[in-house]
């Protein structure tokens, strides 16, 4: 028997909005709290909560960027030359991305999603690590490195397995007592949510199967640890899109050209510019005051999302999309789908939620990169009563 487990449990795309009027966790973990999310997608999110920094801090953003020179992505060129019909087929591109990862022996999540072949030799892919890992940042230390630096023992996600087969290794974990520290990232409402939209009935089926999960952890835990400190919290939330817009159309209409002029990547949400000349910087920023499904982010903005970088490594104009708009084609997707997120933090859909056993959540905990302070002080206060009762 040990004293305390600290189990953080991360749900996500389990907004605030989404769960605001739904009774989920009321039985284990009845004290939640609204959380304001970070600019970008989990590929930012998730880094954040992991290393309680920021964006411009550990430079966890967007995932393509402009970089020629040290694009790995050049061997596949060749691919340009086969029909789009095949190109762009999903299946094709899911088998291709599993080559791809292993070939240049990337370590986090990677998906070549739907950047043409084209253009694909201008890219690099900023996340070749796992963020879930020591290490794993693109800059500074996440919670993983905290554990190792500590001698806490913990488990963590194995993202290569089912979801049941986490919660399963979780059990076994608890009833070995072999650790400290449990992070359990669980992303089956994400994928569901981007298919059925926030509003189907399949979203509080998804909750309650959840919360059978958690109390089965739970009931493990009891037998194996005096206490458990329980967060259960997710990276952003979820918007439906009932509005699309082919920005792409736009602005290839434009008498600048891709990868002569300019560069761009269009994201789900938002596009990302380089120029290579005034005239590509000025016409498109005159395309894109004319499009009023969305804005160009100013600098000040960036910098107070922390998303501003002074290399602009992640593109010099960013343009995001009103929340619920969603731009089709993009380089993430060919065609529509129901809901996305990535929209501005403060849109109602983007905000994040911390649910827990414990009777009070700090006031300065406010922001997702938050979560890594309760996690820091959990798993020491874990430690410290763990080798004591031993
Ligand atoms: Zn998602």
């Amino acid at each position: 028997m040990k004293a305390i487990l600290p189990l953080f449990i991360m749900i996500d795309a389990m907004g605030w909005e989404i769960l605001r009027a739904d009774p989920f966790g009321k039985n284990f973990a009845p004290n939640r709290k609204r959380l304001e999310s970070v600019f970008g997608y989990s590929s930012t999110c998730v880094p954040s909560i992991l290393s309680g920094r920021w964006p411009d801090e550990h430079r966890n953003w967007c995932y393509f960027v402009y970089d020629p020179e040290n694009s790995p992505f050049r061997s596949l060129r060749w691919l340009r030359w086969l029909p789009t019909a095949v190109t762009s087929r999903r299946i094709f591109r899911r088998y291709l991305t599993k080559f791809v990862k292993v070939q240049l022996k990337f370590r986090g999540y990677f998906d070549l999603y739907n950047i043409p072949f084209k253009f694909i030799h201008l890219f690099d892919f900023t996340e070749k690590k796992s963020p879930l890992q020591p290490k794993g940042m693109n800059r500074g230390a996440n919670i993983f490195d905290f554990l190792v630096e500590n001698k806490i023992p913990y488990f963590v996600t194995d993202t290569t397995k089912s979801e049941e087969q986490n919660r399963d290794d979780i059990i076994a974990a608890i009833e070995s007592e072999r650790v400290d520290f449990i992070f359990q990232y669980w992303a089956g409402l994400d994928g569901l949510l981007h298919m059925v939209g926030n509003q189907s009935p399949e979203v509080p089926a998804k909750l309650r199967v959840y919360e059978q999960w958690i109390e089965q952890v739970l009931a493990a835990a009891k037998n194996h640890y005096d206490e458990v400190q329980l967060y259960i919290f997710s990276d952003h939330g979820m918007a439906n899109c009932d509005e699309l817009v082919d920005l792409k159309a736009k602005l290839d209409a434009l008498p600048v050209k891709m990868e002569k002029d300019y560069a761009v990547v269009y994201d789900s949400t938002m596009a990302r510019f380089w120029f290579f000349n005034d005239r590509a910087r000025q016409l498109i920023h005159e395309a894109l005051g004319k499009v009023s499904e969305g804005r160009i982010m100013l600098d000040d903005e960036l910098r107070h999302y922390r998303t501003l970088f002074d290399d602009r490594q992640f593109g010099e104009t960013i343009f995001l999309m009103r929340e619920g708009v969603l731009i089709v084609p993009s380089h993430m997707g060919e065609r529509p789908i129901r809901a996305m997120h990535g929209y501005h933090p403060t849109d109602p859909q983007s905000y994040a939620t911390l649910c827990t056993n414990q009777a009070s959540i700090p006031d300065e905990v406010t922001h997702i990169p938050h979560i890594c302070r309760l996690m820091e002080k959990s798993a020491l206060l874990a430690k410290a009563k763990n080798s004591a009762a031993k």
